[in-house]
């Protein structure tokens, strides 16, 4: 598991062999129901139990703006701001030529059928402008460079999230107030 080292593990199985078998059956339900419940997004690729996810559903939302990801916990930091009011995509990460990571391992495609077809994008809204957010390293920067230029050729305007954010930096660990920023000194890209 992720973030869990030989300690931890330990320290969770022990805690797991004296549980008594109720609470550990509930926990092995848990983890099947995610699995069985949780999936992605068919317009936005969002982790959600609903398809469409309930952003995409919102009609309160401003459609014609989507803000680029490349995680789903990108997604929850920038909507944990409260400053943004439109829509998202997830590109379930970024490209990266040396991993044989490109633009058909993510969900490119699927970003640009919502800009070429707005019966794709949740109520048929035209999308007037999608907002780069993705992580300010190297290969986010390569990523941004290639989808502005995807989204620039379909005459669609693009930003990116404003540089208060470190170089290096990953969105999901950005304070609420750097992230809100961001959102709001949003720059047009040339
Ligand atoms: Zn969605």
């Amino acid at each position: 598991m992720p973030g869990i080292g030989r300690r931890s593990a330990e320290r969770l199985a022990f805690h797991l062999l004296k549980a008594d078998e109720p609470k550990a059956m509930a926990l092995a339900r848990a983890i099947a129901d995610v699995k069985r419940a949780v999936k992605h997004c068919s317009v936005c690729s969002n982790l959600t139990d609903a398809d469409p996810c309930p952003i995409c559903e919102d009609s309160g939302r401003d459609r014609s703006r989507v803000l680029v990801v490349e995680q789903p916990k990108d997604l929850i930091a920038l909507e944990q701001t409260g400053m943004y009011r439109g829509l998202y995509h997830v590109l379930m990460g970024r490209l990266s030529p040396l991993d044989g990571i490109g633009p058909g391992e993510l969900t490119v495609a699927e970003l640009m059928a919502r800009l070429d077809t707005p019966a794709k994008n949740p109520g048929a809204v035209r999308i007037e402008e999608v907002i780069l957010g993705l992580n300010p390293t190297l290969e986010g920067d390569g990523t941004g460079l290639y989808l502005a230029e995807e989204v620039r050729k379909r005459g669609v305007r693009v930003s990116r999230l404003a540089r208060g954010l470190p170089t290096g930096a990953q969105l999901e660990y950005v304070s609420k107030a750097v992230l809100a920023d961001a959102i709001e000194g949003r720059r047009e890209m040339q």
